[in-house]
C-alpha cells in the first residue's frame, strides 16, 4: 500500500469495481465531461478512461485556457507586439500557439520582443526596469489565474508603474458549462477553479440545467470518487452537486480573491475556441482601469484563420476524442503542433498523445 491513500492501488481498484457495479444500472450510455487541463492529464496518465465500463464515456471539455483562447485574440496580441516600443509578456504555454499571423515564437524570431514570464508579477518587475517600453501582459486563464493577474495590476497601480498594461483574455467557467450542459450527463468540476469560486458556484448546473456536477481533486482516487458520485446520481435520477474535494474546496470559495477580481474585472462577452461568443464569460478590465487595457489600443487585425484541418474546436466541445482528428500523431505532434490543443501542456491532444496514443493504436 502506498503512503498516499488517494493513489493507493487497492483504493483505486475498489472504486473502479464500484463504478462498474453502478454502471450496470445506468438507464443509457452516459458521457461525463471534465473541464480542467489538470484533470485531462490526470485521467490520461493514470489510464482511468480504460477503467470505465463500456457505457461510460469520459471526455475533455473547454478546460485548457490556452486551447480556448481564440485566434482573433492572439492576432490582436501579435498586432500589439508590432507597435513601436512594445514588449509582449506571456506565460510560456502561449508562445507556440498559432494565430492567423504565425506564433509569438515566430513574431520574436522576426524581431518582435516577447518576454516569457513565470508570473504576472515578473512582468510588472520587467516593466519597472524598462520604463521606456510599453509592457503588455497577455492575460489568459480561468478564475484561478485571474487573481494573481489582478494582484499584479494592483501592484503596478500602487507603485505608479504606468507602462504595465494587460491584454484581457481571462475567462470564467459558468458560460461554457451552461452551453454544454445539454450535451453531457455530468461534469467533473475543476478543483483549482473551485478553490476560488467555491463549490456552490456550480449549483446552477443541477438546478437550472438538470445535470449533475462533482467537484474533484486530481489523484486517481479523487477522480474516480467523483465519477462514482455522478453515476450514482444518474442512476437515482437525482441531479445534484457533490463536493468530493472538501479537504481543499469550501462551499463559498476564497472571498478575498473574489473581491480582488470584482475590484479589477467585470464580466464581458468573450469568444471561446469551439464555442463562439458566450455572454458574460470573459473578464474585461473595469472602466476605471481603462488606461491599463491594451485591447483599447487601435491595431490592424487580419481575418481570423484557424490552422487548416485542426479539429481543436470539436475536441473542446467533447464531440470527438483527439485521435479522431486526421492530423493527430501524424502532421500534429507536440514537437510540431498544428493546433492549440496539442501545443498546450494542458491540452487534450497533448494528453492523449503522451499517455493514451498507444492504447488506441493497440485497440485499432
Ligand atoms: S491533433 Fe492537432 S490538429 Fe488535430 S485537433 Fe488536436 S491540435 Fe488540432
Amino acid at each position: 500500500m502506498s503512503g498516499d491513500p488517494f493513489r493507493d492501488r487497492r483504493t483505486v481498484a475498489g472504486l473502479a469495481r464500484e463504478i462498474a457495479a453502478v454502471a450496470r444500472d445506468l438507464p443509457r450510455p452516459v458521457t461525463l465531461m471534465e473541464v480542467c487541463g489538470t484533470h485531462t492529464h490526470a485521467i490520461a496518465e493514470a489510464g482511468l478512461r480504460r477503467m470505465m465500463p463500456g457505457n461510460v464515456r469520459l471526455v475533455s471539455g473547454p478546460g485548457c485556457p490556452v486551447c480556448v483562447t481564440p485566434v482573433s485574440w492572439l492576432d490582436r496580441a501579435i498586432a500589439l507586439g508590432r507597435e513601436p516600443g512594445t514588449v509582449l509578456a506571456t506565460f510560456g504555454d502561449l508562445v507556440r500557439v498559432p494565430s492567423s499571423a504565425g506564433t509569438l515564437e515566430e513574431h520574436r524570431a522576426a524581431g518582435g520582443r516577447v518576454e516569457v514570464v513565470y508570473s504576472p508579477r515578473d512582468a510588472v518587475e520587467f516593466a519597472a526596469a524598462h520604463p521606456d517600453l510599453r509592457v503588455v501582459f497577455l492575460a489568459v486563464g480561468f478564475e484561478t489565474t485571474a487573481p494573481p493577474i489582478a494582484a499584479a495590476l494592483a501592484e503596478a497601480e500602487a507603485r505608479g508603474i504606468t507602462n504595465f498594461l494587460l491584454l484581457p483574455g481571462n475567462k470564467t467557467m459558468p458560460g461554457p458549462l451552461a452551453a454544454l450542459a445539454d450535451a453531457v450527463d455530468g461534469f467533473l468540476m475543476p478543483g483549482h477553479v473551485s478553490v476560488i469560486v467555491g463549490a456552490e458556484a456550480w449549483r446552477f448546473l443541477p438546478e437550472r440545467h438538470g445535470v449533475s456536477a462533482a467537484v474533484a481533486g486530481f489523484t486517481p482516487a479523487d477522480v474516480l470518487a467523483a465519477i462514482l458520485a455522478l453515476l450514482g446520481r444518474i442512476v437515482r435520477g437525482e441531479p445534484g452537486l457533490d463536493n468530493l474535494y472538501g479537504r481543499v474546496v469550501t462551499p463559498e470559495g476564497n472571498r478575498p480573491a473574489q473581491e480582488l477580481l470584482a475590484r479589477t474585472f467585470e464580466p464581458v462577452d468573450a469568444e471561446w475556441r469551439g464555442l463562439g461568443v458566450l455572454p458574460g464569460s470573459g473578464l474585461g478590465l473595469r472602466e476605471e482601469l481603462a488606461r491599463r487595457d491594451a485591447s483599447r489600443i487601435p491595431v490592424e487585425l487580419p481575418e481570423p484563420r484557424e490552422p487548416a484541418g485542426c479539429r481543436c474546436g470539436d475536441v473542446l466541445r467533447g464531440e470527438i476524442d483527439p485521435p479522431a482528428c486526421p492530423l493527430f500523431a501524424r502532421a500534429c505532434t507536440p514537437e510540431n503542433p498544428v493546433g492549440a490543443c496539442m501545443v498546450s501542456s494542458e491540452g487534450a491532444c497533448a494528453a492523449w498523445y503522451r499517455h493514451e496514443r498507444w492504447a488506441r493504436e493497440e485497440a485499432e
